[in-house]
């Protein structure tokens, strides 16, 4: 089975959306790195998964990938605290259970440097991730409401994923078909 790393920010929920809002009511400028990184330090994680919104029904997207038996699946998710870790293991055990591996990343490393991309999938909105992931080996996959592609294959709702057969024979880029 190919290992398949789906993002949780941006991906599974609308934290992105969320979070952006606080930071303009409250007069912070997202374009400064320092404040920014300030912010997400000491964001009540808690509260943001209550109030935030699921993506084009992500969690039950994932349930039917799981079920397909195609892909072994895991949550490869960048993170600015301890607090943030917990809070986000508890909603993705709530709705989706043990059966799912997550991996926190240190804000300041790659995901291609947690984990080893090779010949394995990542699906993320955030175009940097992907670059570095296929310069590892990996195929990166962007997840995009408005299907803007920046070069990748894009994907807008998770079980889109389905529809693809991903074959690895030399590298997991030269083999990839969309099911007719
Ligand atoms: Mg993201």
């Amino acid at each position: 089975m190919i290992d398949l790393y789906i993002d949780f920010d941006g991906v599974i929920l609308d934290t992105i959306t969320t979070t952006y809002d606080i930071m303009k009511q409250a007069n912070i400028d997202t374009t400064d790195d320092n404040n920014t990184k300030l912010f997400y330090k000491n964001l009540d994680w808690k509260h943001i998964i209550e109030v935030t919104k699921e993506i084009n029904e992500s969690y039950s997207c994932i349930r039917k990938i799981i079920r397909s038996k195609r892909f072994n699946v895991h949550i490869l998710t960048h993170v600015h605290s301890l607090h943030e870790i917990e809070h986000k293991v508890y909603a993705i055990r709530k709705n989706l259970g043990h059966d799912i591996k997550i991996i926190a990343v240190p804000k300041g490393i790659s995901k291609a440097e947690m984990v080893n991309p090779k010949d394995a999938i990542l699906i993320d909105d955030f175009s940097q991730n992907t670059e570095q992931w296929e310069e590892k080996g990996g195929l990166g996959i962007r997840f995009n409401t408005e299907l803007e592609d920046k070069g990748f294959l894009v994907i807008d709702r998770l079980d889109q994923i389905l529809e693809y057969t991903f074959e690895v024979e030399n590298g997991i880029n030269k083999k990839l078909s969309r099911n007719s």
